[in-house]
């Protein structure tokens, strides 16, 4: 039978319940369990789609095209396994459902109410995700106790209990202790507030995963588990840890999966984190070090391109080496700053992104990467957008441009391909989720993947226009993925560069750390041969200028 285990948080929001979530699943599957993750948020979008990125972030794409949580990127990325798009529920998508029935009657004309129907539909939601090849769901619960929106989950978790059983449902409440410098103590206040909360609405936290920015000694270990009535054991320890892919061995030394396996009466094997140990020591012992350069239009806001980031980590993995990212903003890369900008990069990223603004700098950007050989890889907009930069700058079509910023330019070299001009729904054109993609033999593309049929996962509506595609190859910019019935370009690539790759799709939402992408782990390795060529042409220099 499936174990429930519920992931709440109270105090403050941001402390980590993702991480904590994601970092248990790792430790449980560690264990030999099968682990699912699931996000349950609280705000009436129907799904994080339409969402601003300033505002919530990036939207996490899973294979069968669900647009989701960026916490479904954590999820995988810890997890090592691919989700579904039912691991992400909102507010608005349950409520969109309970209306569907209301109308087709399938409540038989009874009042339709929070309780039980909005509730029930939460419910069936978690228990979906369970089933006879699952041993454990562990749902988080967006937002922090006490706030108006998380009352029907947590009233829908609280029945969860009651319909599981108790040896099959356990509830996590992370918390915060934080450190008052004037007492110089650490204070367990807030969170038995927060606890008091919890339990008003029929919940008792079996776990209390305390949040701290130093240890918390066994007399607050105790209050907390007085006051807050949990097992000694059970009150878990998480110090802020130097890297979010240490917290599944902090987590695991805190004893955290042992008190979850005993409250849910599982008997599993000892967790094998060894090659996560290791690839946590490679991350925190660098040998090398470089900077590559993501041009963006929401680098205000890191958590926009949270996966872009993670994946270039994850390519520095692969190579021993630190990937130091310098976010630029696309917009000030085509004013006077542009030099200040680029200087000193060994690679460039141009990542995904919707809206001209910023459009001209990441085409100035890949200009700048294009003739100065400096590795370069492009995701969805950066491919459209090299693309542009070919057709202008080597084909010489001067107002070449995708129809999204220009709707009547003479030469849209990007263009929807597919039958999509007059759809007025703008959820409804994308092509989303996994698609797969033909390589072309000779190519980068496929010395880096080593297959060649690759599937990876799409958001966008513009595609490269096949009519363009004969002179872009002519004039050197091969297409070297396509879809398997030649339609649509998947990937370009300048065979003449030393690095030079751009993907229609996004590698950035499958790349884990113990997988990197092989085109992330590609762009690394090759920012690190341009910075050694780099190195031997300045001492070079150097030397001619001694000599003189
Ligand atoms: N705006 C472009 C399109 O819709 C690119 C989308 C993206 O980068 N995810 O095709």
């Amino acid at each position: 039978m499936t174990k429930y285990v519920f992931v709440t948080g109270g105090v403050t929001s941001s402390l980590g319940k993702g991480i904590t979530a994601a970092s248990l699943a790792r430790i449980l599957k560690s264990r030999g369990l099968s682990v699912v993750l699931q996000k349950l948020d609280p705000y009436i979008n129907v799904d994080p789609g339409t969402m601003n990125p300033f505002e919530h972030g990036e939207v996490f794409v899973t294979d069968d095209g669900g647009e989701t949580d960026l916490d479904l990127g954590h999820y995988e990325r810890f997890l090592g396994e691919d989700l579904r798009r039912d691991s992400n529920v909102t507010t608005g998508s349950v409520y969109q459902s309970v209306i569907r029935k209301e109308r087709r009657g399938d409540y038989l004309g009874a009042t339709v109410q929070v309780i039980p129907h909005i509730t029930n539909e939460i419910k069936a939601r978690i228990k979906k995700l369970g089933g006879d090849e699952v041993d454990v769901v562990i749902s988080e619960i967006g937002g922090t106790v006490g706030d108006i929106e998380s009352l029907p989950y947590l009233e829908a978790i609280r029945q969860m209990r009651k319909d599981v059983g108790r040896d099959n449902s356990c509830y996590i409440h992370v918390t915060l202790v934080p450190y008052l410098e004037t007492s110089e103590e650490l204070k367990t206040k807030p969170t038995q507030h927060s606890v008091a909360t919890l339990r008003s609405t029929g919940i008792h936290p079996d776990v209390i995963v305390a949040r701290s920015d130093r240890k918390i000694d066994d007399s607050v270990r105790r209050k907390i588990s007085l006051f807050c009535d949990v097992d000694g054991d059970a009150v878990i320890n998480a110090m802020n840890a130097d890297d979010i892919y240490a917290v599944p061995l902090d987590m695991y030394d805190a004893g955290l999966d042992k008190v979850v396996c005993r409250i849910l009466d599982i008997d599993a094997p000892e967790a094998e984190l060894d090659a996560w140990k290791n690839m946590v020591h490679t991350l925190a012992h660098p040998t090398e070090t470089v900077t590559i350069g993501l041009v963006g239009k929401y680098v205000d806001l890191p958590d926009a391109y949270l996966s872009v980031f993670e994946s270039l980590r994850h390519g520095g993995l692969a190579n021993s080496a630190r990937v130091e990212t310098r976010w630029i903003p696309a917009e000030e890369v085509d004013g006077l700053l542009a030099d200040a900008h680029l200087e000193g990069l060994h690679g460039i990223i141009v990542p995904g992104g919707f809206g001209i603004r910023g459009v001209e700098g990441k085409i100035r950007a890949i200009r700048h990467a294009r003739e100065g050989a400096i590795p370069f890889l492009g995701l969805c907009l950066g491919l459209q957008c090299a693309v542009i930069e070919y057709s202008r700058n080597v084909l010489g079509i001067g107002d070449a441009h995708s129809t999204e910023f220009d709707p009547t330019t003479q030469n849209p070299v990007i263009d929807l391909m597919l039958d999509q001009h007059d759809v007025e729904d703008m959820g409804g054109t994308m092509r989303l989720g996994v698609y797969p993609a033909r390589l072309e033999e000779d190519s980068l593309a496929y010395r880096m993947y080593q297959r060649q049929v690759v599937y990876e996962r799409h958001r966008h509506r513009w595609e490269v226009n096949n009519r363009y595609r004969s002179s872009l190859t002519a004039a050197g910019m091969i297409a070297s993925g396509v879809s398997p019935d030649d339609r649509l370009v998947e990937m370009v690539e300048i065979p003449e560069h030393p690095y030079f790759i751009a993907s229609q799709f996004h590698p950035e939402f499958t790349s884990r750390p113990d997988k990197p992408h092989p085109l992330f782990a590609g762009l690394v390795e090759a920012a690190l041969a341009y910075k050694s060529r780099l190195g031997a042409r300045n001492s070079t220099e150097a030397a001619v200028q001694v000599d003189i």
